[in-house]
């Protein structure tokens, strides 16, 4: 069981060793490298790509819901003083005593850099109470909308009005938070507002961190736009009610989404929170330029590396697989020249013995016969010291095409077995097959008609040994060229240019 592993281990090592690279083989696996890389490289980059929208996703989200807080807090504070100014409102004699007014009324009202006037609207619109003034300023204001949609909704509860310009205070560009006020019997009685600068919003966003294309606005749940930074475009009071991005934040109190901006066409991710107990929705976004300008030179610095680095690695598995072509080129031709004769240019005794065993074993597989035939050029000795050597040399060359052109099927093969004897294989031939062929190399050579003063014919001629043998009967491939010697010797005896047969086995 050992040995038999053994064995199969050592078959696969000679395997692995006979193994050579495909012709493209070096290109392929180049760009194979090169693919993978890139793969890794692109897997890397789409992660550190998601890696910056997380990060901008935690940021606005952050950033939103610390705005949310803060609104949320100081515009609680500025309810109650409206809830203690509608409640004090009730208490007998209030309204007769300017001091008894600021005492009950707004005491427990809140006051801060950004908080402005607080009224009281009688039923017609008429400014009646002034927590500035002893004199109520401003005269009617029943044209405001924060009033005349408490007049016409009665459960509104607290109101937060689009941006407007103050009238109590020139110049300055406020929002009202309102609350109606009723009689006993539920009937319209006026309201109470108080007025909010939007410099409490714009100091509110100065500090936050949103990119240079970033926004942040503050947006009324009916559209209105009742803050933006920036306001470059002077979008604040503006309507998106009907644009799809609204509908989106109308559809969660809290959220997110990367859409391009209805006012400036920008893509953002935006996170926005609704803020609870108001109308009021805090959008915080950050530019997807913004969020991406790191990750894109990152981007160019790596993939330009990786280009250059795939184009030297392709490149240079180019070079590696022509240099291999062209070694196992010279690898082949060293292989054939090994194989070759210099003088005749036919395979040599060695490659002949080759060639003759794998005829052999092929003729054993397949039950066929193999002929052998030896061909002796008579005489050769006088020859060259008749006309010298290189005039020999001149010969055998001749000897050696003729015998190649007469042997005509893909099988045939003839070598140079040595001096001037060649030997042809002539496989799946039989005894009559090789006599035919070795009389036409007999015939041919003859008719080459190179002049051989010191032979007995007058010309080169050759003696043949031809055998043929069933491989099944005979053992070993050595006795079928012996025979074929024995039958060459019995041809020179008979006299030479002739060919003689000998059967084996
Ligand atoms: P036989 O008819 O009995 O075959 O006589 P032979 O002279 O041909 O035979 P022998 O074996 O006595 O001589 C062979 C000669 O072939 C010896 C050598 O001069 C010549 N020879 C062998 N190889 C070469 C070669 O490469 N070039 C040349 N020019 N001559 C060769
Ligand atoms: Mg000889
Ligand atoms: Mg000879």
């Amino acid at each position: 069981m050992i040995h038999k592993r053994k064995a199969r281990f050592r078959v696969l090592i000679a395997r692995a060793r006979r193994w050579r690279m495909p012709r493209d083989g070096v290109i392929y696996a180049g760009c194979g490298v090169v693919l993978a890389m890139l793969a890794l490289c692109g897997y890397a980059l789409y992660q550190s790509r998601e890696d910056a929208i997380a990060r901008a996703l935690d940021s606005t989200r952050d950033v939103a819901t610390i705005t949310e807080r803060d609104i949320a807090r100081n515009f609680e504070l500025y309810a109650l003083s409206l809830q203690a100014v509608a409640d004090g409102l009730r208490r007998p004699g209030v309204l007769d005593s300017p001091r008894l007014r600021r005492e009950i009324l707004f005491d427990r009202a809140a006051t801060g850099q950004y908080v402005g006037a607080m009224v009281v609207i009688d039923a017609l619109g008429n400014v009646v109470i002034d927590s500035d003034s002893d004199v109520p300023r401003g005269g009617n204001l029943s044209d405001r909308p924060y009033f005349r949609i408490h007049r016409e909704a009665p459960d509104l509860g607290l109101d937060v009005s689009a941006p407007y310009n103050s009238r109590l205070r020139p110049g300055s560009r406020s929002i009202a938070l309102s609350r109606r006020l009723s009689r006993p019997d539920g009937s319209f009685a006026g309201i109470v507002a108080l007025g909010i600068d939007q410099e409490y919003f714009t100091s509110l966003f100065a500090d936050l961190r949103i990119g240079q294309h970033g926004s942040v606005s503050i947006v009324r749940t009916d559209g209105t736009i009742i803050v933006r930074r920036p306001d470059d475009r002077h979008v604040t009071g503006s309507d998106i009610s009907k644009t799809a991005f609204f509908q989106h934040l109308l559809a969660k109190d809290e959220g997110s989404l990367i859409a391009s901006s209805p006012l400036d066409g920008a893509e953002r991710l935006y996170s926005f929170r609704r803020i609870p107990q108001l109308p009021l929705i805090v959008l915080v976004a950050e530019a997807t330029d913004d969020i991406y300008a790191g990750w894109w030179g990152r981007a160019l610095t790596i993939g330009s590396l990786m280009l250059i680095f795939g184009i030297g690695v392709i490149v240079l598995a180019a070079w590696l697989g022509a240099e291999l072509r062209r070694r196992q080129r010279v690898e082949h031709e060293l292989e054939r020249l090994a194989g070759t004769d210099g003088l005749t240019g036919l395979p040599n005794r060695r490659a002949l013995c080759e060639t003759l065993e794998r005829e052999w074993l092929r003729a054993r597989r397949t039950g066929s016969v193999l002929s052998l035939l030896f061909v002796d050029i008579d005489h050769f000795k006088a020859y060259n010291d008749t006309y010298g050597h290189q005039a020999g040399d001149v010969a055998l060359t001749a000897v050696a095409r003729c015998i190649r052109r007469v042997i005509q099927r893909p099988g045939d093969c003839v070598g140079r077995y040595g001096g001037e004897e060649f030997v042809v294989v002539l496989p799946d031939t039989d005894a009559a097959g090789a006599g035919v062929v070795g009389e036409n190399i007999r015939v041919a050579i003859g008719e080459l008609g190179i002049a051989h003063q010191g032979g007995e014919f007058g010309r080169v001629t050759v003696s043949i040994g031809a055998t043929t043998s069933r491989s099944d009967r005979v053992t070993d491939v050595s006795v079928v060229v012996r025979a074929a010697d024995e039958a060459l010797y019995t041809a020179k005896a008979r006299g030479r240019n002739r060919v003689a047969q000998m059967g084996v086995g």
